[in-house]
């Protein structure tokens, strides 16, 4: 017999994992509800060439990329930015601006497994299309950092950069072009030691390059826009429109948002802000969030229309959740019924089903278990309440309900079951 262990950087959730997970879910779709987004949902697999398009061929290494049957093209979605924006083109165009859209959804990529890296992981993610001002580039940055609050993540650092001035920066200093969008691939990953090689490869003279180095390294508040402009010497489009965006970011709430110039994210249609939020206490893969300001449509044969949006890694919110200690209530059990013998079995039944129709979250004994062991399954299924109906129970007409915290035992009247836990008298 062949035992089957699940594919390479797949997970398996279990039902407290489960529960965690799905809580977490609910304060995010219930705050993008609060901003006024609206669900979709699109395909688990799309044509390849879809995010080909968008991502470039380099995209096809990294998917779950096959033929089917019919000989088509097809992977599994690495990112749901694309495919919502081919939806977007194909059916929602007309509908008026802007469209609020967000998603939850697994996404595949082909990687190499390690902690807060899978094949198989969750985006939950949001999309502003056309509406095309800074007041909608803080609108998603408002939203995904609420949604950090809602779900009790703290100790997280939002970067937000702006397209514009590095390739104004970039620009000034006569690179265009392909070598200037290499130099923001290399920016995007920090790789200053290849940037200076591919400057030096360019003829940029060393003190030129110092200057820009010294620019992308500025971060903080405002003081390090104000830091930056002295840096720069000229005026580089986009330092207004960051300092705009804090101004806004702060009415929202938000007082405590940091400008990175260095934040270039790799791909070439994203088109003036940028940002990213991490969470520092997750090591090597601390980002948590991804976005900015895109022009996608026409790509996929719509009009032209400017967007901004993110995705969350949803499996890194739930690991940066686990370890920051955050509460996350656990679901359990109000009452778990243990009836000794069939007559009680019948009457265990039929308490059940007044609790269950009720609402109230309850169980019974299904294995015949002696009172010690039926116990114990309800303190593994964190029942608040063990309801014990015994002959003499039977006889009388009572139940013993249990405190399974305490231990504690006090006996009621069978008819007050009910009564005992909407009153709260349990
Ligand atoms: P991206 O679409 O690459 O910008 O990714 C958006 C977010 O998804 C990132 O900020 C990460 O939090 C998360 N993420 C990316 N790749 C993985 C992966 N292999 N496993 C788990 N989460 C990931």
């Amino acid at each position: 017999m062949t035992e089957f262990q699940r594919p390479r950087g797949t997970r398996d959730f279990g039902p407290e994992e489960m529960a965690r997970r799905r809580f977490v879910e609910a304060r995010l779709r219930s705050t993008a509800e609060l901003f006024g987004f609206g669900e979709v949902m699109t395909p688990t697999f799309e044509d390849t060439a879809l995010f080909v398009e968008r991502s470039g061929e380099g995209i096809i290494n990294e998917m779950y990329a096959f033929k089917d049957k019919g000989k088509r093209d097809i992977a599994l979605r690495p990112e749901l930015t694309a495919p919502v924006m081919r939806f977007y083109v194909n059916e929602l165009q007309n509908r008026p601006k802007p469209v609020k859209a967000f998603y939850f959804g697994s996404v595949f990529r082909y990687e190499r497994p390690q902690s807060g890296r899978y094949r198989e992981f969750f985006q939950f993610g949001a999309e502003l299309i056309g509406a095309p001002s800074m007041e909608s580039d803080a609108e998603v940055i408002a939203l995904a950092l609420w949604s950090l609050e809602s779900i009790g993540l703290k100790d997280t650092a939002v970067r937000i950069g702006n397209l514009d001035i590095l390739k104004g920066l970039l620009g000034n200093i006569g690179i265009t072009g392909e070598d200037q969008a290499a130099c923001r691939r290399m920016i995007d990953k920090a790789d200053f030691e290849g940037l200076a090689k591919h400057l030096d490869g360019l003829g940029v003279d060393r003190l030129k390059q110092r200057n820009l180095m010294d620019i992308i390294k500025t971060k903080g508040g405002k003081e390090a826009i104000a830091e930056a402009r002295q840096l720069a010497g000229a005026d580089i489009p986009g330092m207004d429109y960051l300092e705009g965006m804090l101004d806004k970011l702060a009415v929202y709430g938000f007082e405590k948002c940091n400008v990175d110039f260095a934040v270039a994210r790799g791909l070439d249609y994203y088109t003036g802000m940028v940002f990213e939020i991490d969470s520092p206490c997750l090591g090597a893969e601390k980002q948590i969030c991804g976005g900015g300001a895109y022009q996608l449509a026409e790509l996929f044969g719509g009009e032209t229309v400017n967007s901004t949006g993110y995705a969350f890694g949803f499996d890194r919110l739930m690991l940066a959740l686990d370890n920051s200690g955050a509460q996350i209530p656990e679901p359990g059990l109000k009452a778990y019924i243990v009836p000794m013998g069939e007559a009680a079995r019948m009457k265990a039944l039929e308490i059940l089903r007044m609790l269950r129709t009720a609402n109230i979250p309850s169980d019974m004994d299904l294995m015949g278990r002696n009172i010690s062991k039926a116990l114990a399954y309800a303190n593994s299924a964190r029942a608040e309440k063990a309801i014990i109906i015994g002959e003499k129970e039977l006889a009388e007409g009572s139940v013993t309900v249990r405190d399974m915290q305490s231990g504690e035992q006090t006996k009621y009247p069978m008819s007050d079951v009910l009564r005992g836990f909407l009153k709260g008298i349990f």
